[in-house]
């Protein structure tokens, strides 16, 4: 074994002793940890020997969620490359953007990327689906794969870059995030104790609730931090499984649930919302779930509830991270998530947090102003972007955008995004406050507030609404729910209701900006 504490070739050979257990399982494959192990090591030594990967250069995998993105990912790892997960809904122009700003020296994707990809002109190895001209399928690649499989020699250090994740892009493009070994190293442990802490203060003792082993229901993308970071490496170190989709499904879900005796789901909120609503909700057996974990985007105070009723006694937790901090952050789960259902709950153990003023200084428990969080699990900064890394990362803190407030007991409050905000008349309106409020009101089923153009005030607050199935109510019924719980000025004066879904990208946060443009036309 060669290794350095955090690297992961150390998360790699350790996931070998799982053996023969199911670490992968999509649709009807099941890929064992040993398979897995025996897979990226062949495929790492190709990128080697037939591509000339070495340490530092950058691989690019562009790919739906399946067995061989993960095979992929850990193989440009093993081989010391950094690897570049690209958005998989990106359109051509994206994908071109994401390989030229990377610099990809190899690309690994499925047949439908592939086609979109093939106009880079950098070498690609092709999974599921028809290889462009040049191109080499992934089965050719990996067609002798030796039980005695080892990874090809590399020296690393915990400071070596080791990923390039891309921000979702809600306030502008999205940027390359430098993540360390150190930072995806210690990312098992940031989310086990969340975990840990959340089955425990929900009075479960974590080994028999969870049964022999973990099993995770994976519902968002692994091209995200919350597929990877809080899903697939914290799977890899504790030998659970990890079930995969090719794209979010209620109805699906449910049943995986039930067939693969699945004991805890990872995704966004609306994945535990869209769970319940299904219509056969009730019919499945979801009694081996013990766990919901859910972050990424605000999780409405009610969703709490409706778990309650509707998944009595499991244990829910919010997570609150972003790609900056290699996923978990802050989290909320057990009696304190009962007791505060509008935190995001209090820093993992690993991690500082604090909240400053527009000039950088720390502000009291109550106020709100900037939070900054600082630990492990902070990325070495932005990709090619040193202007936005010298924003961004301040003395040692990560700057990250959201407004929020921390309690005497150190829970924090997400407020709003600091680019979400409406302000009317000089007044900030924080969208998140208006929609917590509306989602209070059961016809609600999701919504959206946007600023619309003004000429007096600037901006007036408006809503999108989808209603619940089956439920109708006026703009005027709302709005009369909504005085008294919040102030007369953020009550949304236009209201739209749309019977389709709110456009969401693939992290299910609302595409804010193209429903402006969709309803107001700019
Ligand atoms: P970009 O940085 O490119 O504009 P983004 O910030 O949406 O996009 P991500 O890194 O995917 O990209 O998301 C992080 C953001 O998601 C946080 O800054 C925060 O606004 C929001 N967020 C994450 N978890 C939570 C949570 N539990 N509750 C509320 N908001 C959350
Ligand atoms: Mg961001």
């Amino acid at each position: 074994w060669k290794h350095a504490p955090g690297h992961f070739r150390a998360l790699l050979q350790t996931s070998r002793l799982h053996g023969e257990k199911d670490f992968l399982v999509y649709e009807n494959e099941h890929i064992t940890f040993e398979e897995h192990f025996r897979r990226a090591a062949t495929l790492a030594r190709r990128l080697v020997d037939d591509y000339g990967v070495r340490k530092g250069d950058r691989v690019a995998v562009a790919m739906r969620n399946y067995p061989e993105w993960v095979i992929s990912f850990s193989a440009a790892l093993a081989a010391g490359a950094i690897a570049v997960p690209l958005n998989a809904w990106w359109t051509e122009a994206e994908l071109a953007y994401g390989v030229r700003d990377s610099g990809a020296k190899v690309l690994i994707a499925d047949g439908e990327r592939a086609a979109r990809l093939a106009s880079t002109g950098v070498p690609m190895i092709v999974a599921r689906g028809e290889a462009p001209e040049g191109a080499r399928p992934f089965a050719e690649v990996l067609d002798e794969v030796a039980a005695g499989a080892e990874l090809p020699d590399v020296e690393l250090s915990p400071e070596d870059p080791a990923t390039i994740f891309y921000t979702s892009g809600t306030t502008g493009s999205p940027k390359g995030a430098l993540g360390s070994h150190r930072n995806l190293g210690q990312s098992p442990m940031t989310v086990g104790y969340g975990h840990m802490r959340a089955l425990a203060m929900a009075g479960k003792d974590p080994a028999t609730s969870v049964g022999t082993r973990r099993v995770t229901l994976l519902t968002v993308p692994l091209f995200h931090v919350t597929g990877s970071f809080s899903a697939l490496t914290t799977s890899m170190f504790s030998g659970g499984g990890l079930v995969l989709m090719y794209k979010w499904d209620p109805g699906q879900a449910l049943a995986l649930i039930e067939r693969e005796k699945i004991t805890g789901m990872i995704g966004v909120p609306t994945n535990a919302w869209q769970l319940m609503s299904h219509p056969d909700f009730g019919t499945y057996d979801l009694s081996s779930l013990t766990s919901l974990g859910y972050g990424g985007a605000p999780a409405p105070p009610r969703l709490l509830e409706r778990i309650g009723e509707n998944l009595p006694d499991r244990a829910p937790s919010n997570g609150y991270g972003m790609t900056e901090t290699t996923a978990l952050a802050i989290g909320n789960g057990g009696a304190d998530y009962q007791a505060r259902p509008d935190s995001i709950g209090r820093p993992l153990p690993v991690v500082d947090v604090r909240v400053v003023d527009p000039a950088g200084g720390e502000l009291p428990p109550g106020e709100v102003g900037e939070l900054c969080v600082r630990g492990p699990n902070v990325i070495l900064g932005y990709w090619n972007k040193p202007e936005a890394t010298a924003q961004t990362f301040i003395d040692g803190w990560l700057h990250t955008g959201d407004l929020a407030r921390i309690d005497e007991e150190g829970f924090v409050y997400i407020v709003d995004r600091a680019k979400d905000m409406v302000i009317r008349g000089g007044e900030n309106v924080y969208c998140a406050e208006v929609e917590a409020a509306m989602f209070e009101h059961p016809a609600v089923d999701d919504v959206a507030v946007i600023g619309v153009p003004h000429d007096e005030l600037g901006e007036e607050v408006g809503a999108v609404i989808r209603l619940a199935p089956g439920a109708s109510v006026t703009a005027g019924e709302l709005r009369a729910f909504l005085t008294g719980r919040i102030a007369t000025f953020k009550i949304p004066v236009h209201v739209w209701f749309r019977h389709g879904e709110l456009p969401r990208n693939p992290g299910g946060k609302i595409l804010k900006t193209r429903l402006r443009r969709e309803i107001l036309g700019a």
